[in-house]
């Protein structure tokens, strides 16, 4: 049957997990992976594991073992190769030499206590953790005078614009921009910078996470424009899994890893239709593997049918 290309890209986005090699991954990191990777692998697509590794005071060398470990034992797949953030800094430096040539970043010197004074003054039309655009006009000799201070990170000029994505689940997002950090003061290439330029790189056409990240897609887009980057992806959003207040999952909740569960006496399987069964996948108490969770999803039914809210895990579930 004749297929037009177009059509392919639809039905055969790349898709990926991402995760930070931090700590042990919770509960609802694994849950958003099952489905990040339901969503690739229902439609026979390529699905890419990612570590996003840059922040390294925070990384844990064993956690890249460990997340996989964890994805492979509830019978997540992914294709080759497994790439790893921090061996890619050349692709971040040049993207923010593109942005740098273009004159669309500028240093800003600013501490978050100045950040949060200044976007708080009443003057201010920017609310909350905006960026006020401090540093956005600063000529030669005061950069050179500030910078006597502290280095400086380097914000993109996005001036307020309006940006909005269409997610497949929680339909358009619109945020105002203000200028974000792409490049930190101790010249960490930022989060939303190397996801945009890695996510272009391995051409990754549906991007599937946590839905706290639902406002980053407008951020992200910006830079697809800004950096002329391509293929743009597709978002899918997919629901948190909290704990009992609504806090996000931490250790201090009790038994939120695999490895806990594992403690717990309950098997990877039991997990896996655990997980299944909260974003009614399956059954309470129904067995399940991931083969046939593959076979069962349909995104369509799914974004019909799936609660859009947090779940949240009762305490006596996690203790
Ligand atoms: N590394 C991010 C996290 O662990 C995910 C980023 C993304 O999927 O875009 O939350």
């Amino acid at each position: 049957m004749p297929v037009e290309t177009t059509g392919i890209l639809e039905v055969m986005p790349v898709g990926r997990f991402a995760p930070s090699p931090t700590g042990r991954l919770h509960l609802g990191n694994l849950r958003t992976a099952v489905l990040a990777w339901l969503y690739a692998r229902s439609d026979e697509s390529p699905f890419l594991l990612r570590f996003e590794d840059l922040d390294t005071a925070a990384v844990r060398a064993e956690h890249y073992r460990t997340q996989a470990d964890d994805l492979a034992a509830l019978g997540l797949d992914w294709d080759e190769p497994t790439i790893s953030q921090s061996d890619h800094l050349d692709r971040y430096r040049d993207a923010l030499d593109r942005l740098r040539s273009a004159d669309l970043v500028y240093p800003c010197f600013c501490s978050r206590r100045e950040i949060r004074e200044a976007a708080s003054a009443p003057n201010r039309s920017h609310a909350g953790h905006h960026y006020p655009g401090t540093c956005a006009d600063l000529d030669t000799a005061q950069r050179a005078r500030r910078s006597e201070d502290r280095p400086a990170a380097l914000r993109v000029r996005a001036d307020g614009i309006r940006v909005g994505v269409i997610d497949e689940l929680l339909g358009p997002i619109a945020i105002e921009l203000d200028d974000f950090v792409v490049q930190r003061n101790d010249g960490t290439p930022a989060y939303h910078l190397a996801v945009v330029v890695d996510d272009a790189a391995q051409s990754v056409e549906e991007v599937v996470r946590g839905a706290d990240l639902a406002e980053s897609a407008c951020r992200q887009l910006l830079l697809y424009e800004l950096l002329d980057l391509t293929p743009r992806p597709r978002y899918v959003h997919v629901p948190l899994m909290l704990a009992a207040n609504g806090d996000r999952l931490a250790k201090r909740h009790g038994a939120v890893s695999l490895d806990d569960r594992r403690r717990r006496g309950e098997t990877a399987a039991e997990v896996l239709a655990f997980l299944a069964s909260t974003i009614g996948l399956a059954d309470p108490g129904e067995p399940i593997t991931t083969a046939e969770l593959r076979a069962r999803f349909d995104r369509d039914r799914f974004r019909e049918q799936v609660d859009r809210s947090p779940t949240l895990l009762p305490d006596d579930f996690l203790t």
